[in-house]
């Protein structure tokens, strides 16, 4: 029996993708050859990577205007260089909402000045920074807009007259937001789009070739822009997973029709997790991520038969991260309402018996 995947990335995928992808593992659409065993420089491959460079730009509402999607290797880590690398001529500025801005920061930190234009330190990231001054000199203002560790989520962006760069690695495709005010964004596949091995990059062009350093060819955004994403042998299959999901999404309706259910799926959650004394929450109430809610017991007594509810009810992966404790339940696009259900039955389950 298929497990309610809660777990925080890699972590659930449409199933229709996983069946589509395991047929193309042993044959691609009728054409005799694996996915795997083809040249990417087939026809056949050159398509599923125009497909899918495409319709990341189309469900983000921003075909036409300038951007560029590449598919590129080295996880969202590699970006934390990359963006600096290309982008980091004297001063950026960071907004430290945690463990994944804070890896930006050290990695960017080797190119120039990083300031730190507001942090949530101070309450162990419980909340995302709000009233900061941003300074006018900078290259560009680097965002994580959703904290998978600690469950909090930008709801608002700032303006800024430097370009906006984002890590969206774990609520890409899941709400609606004018993607155009970003500069560049950028995301690991493997919470919304598809299996670890590859990241979308999305960046508008003009915000490039401004830095004076030379860049190695693997990380200059321009080179990956000239090749078409194709500068050395891609990650064939993360790619074309990624596809599927991306069409499995745009026929589900696109990014409003998903909203509209991740919405359900965080309402569900979180009203648990105020109306029920056995359970507190961690982020900020105003902050809260629709995609990783993060939650304890108020009691550790209770530790032992929630645990044991939750194993025999076939739920995966909702401990939290070791920097928070507790509990997560991650609810990324492809986990569906019925599966958040469950576990809130068992949340209210354990009032009763507490
Ligand atoms: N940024 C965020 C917001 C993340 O959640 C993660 C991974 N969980 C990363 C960056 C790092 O991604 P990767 O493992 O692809 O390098």
């Amino acid at each position: 029996m298929k497990k309610h995947n809660f777990s925080a990335g890699p972590c659930a995928l449409p199933q229709e993708v996983l069946a589509k992808a395991s047929q193309a593992v042993v044959e691609l659409d009728d054409s005799g050859l694996s996915l795997v065993e083809i040249s990417h420089r087939s026809a056949a491959f050159v398509r599923i990577m125009e497909n899918a460079r495409s319709l990341a730009l189309e469900l983000l509402g921003l075909d036409g205007k300038g951007y560029h999607a590449l598919f590129l290797q080295g996880g969202a880590s590699l970006e934390f260089l990359m963006v600096a690398y290309n982008m980091l001529e004297k001063k950026a500025g960071y907004i430290n909402t945690g463990t994944w801005s804070a890896k930006a920061i050290k990695e960017a930190k080797l190119f120039g000045e990083i300031d730190e234009v507001a942090s949530s330190k101070n309450e162990n990231y419980n909340y995302i920074p709000k009233g900061y001054t941003i300074p006018a000199d900078l290259d560009y203002l680097h965002l994580t807009s959703n904290n998978t560790i600690f469950g909090t989520q930008f709801k608002e962006f700032p303006k800024t007259a430097a370009p906006l760069v984002c890590d969206m690695s774990s609520d890409i495709f899941s709400r609606q937001i004018d993607f155009s005010q970003f500069g560049l964004i950028y995301a690991g596949a493997q919470k919304n789009m598809g299996p670890a091995g590859t990241t979308l990059v999305v960046v508008r062009e003009d915000i490039l070739g401004k830095v004076s350093r030379n860049i190695p060819s693997m990380l200059d955004y321009q080179v990956h822009i000239g090749k078409d994403s194709m500068f050395n042998t891609p990650p064939v299959f993360a790619v074309y997973t990624s596809m599927l999901t991306l069409e499995w999404l745009k026929n589900l309706g696109g990014i409003s029709a998903i909203e509209e259910i991740n919405d359900k799926k965080a309402q569900l959650i979180y009203s648990e997790i105020d109306l029920n004394p056995v359970f507190k929450g961690y982020a900020k109430k105003e902050d809260r991520s629709t995609m990783n809610a993060t939650f304890d017991l108020t009691d550790g007594k209770l530790k032992e038969p929630f645990e044991k509810m939750c194993r025999e009810a076939n739920i995966n992966g909702i401990n939290g991260h070791r920097s928070v404790g507790g509990y997560r339940a991650s609810m990324y696009n492809a986990l569906s309402l019925e599966s958040v259900g469950v576990l809130v039955d068992i949340m209210s389950e354990m009032e009763r018996k507490a």
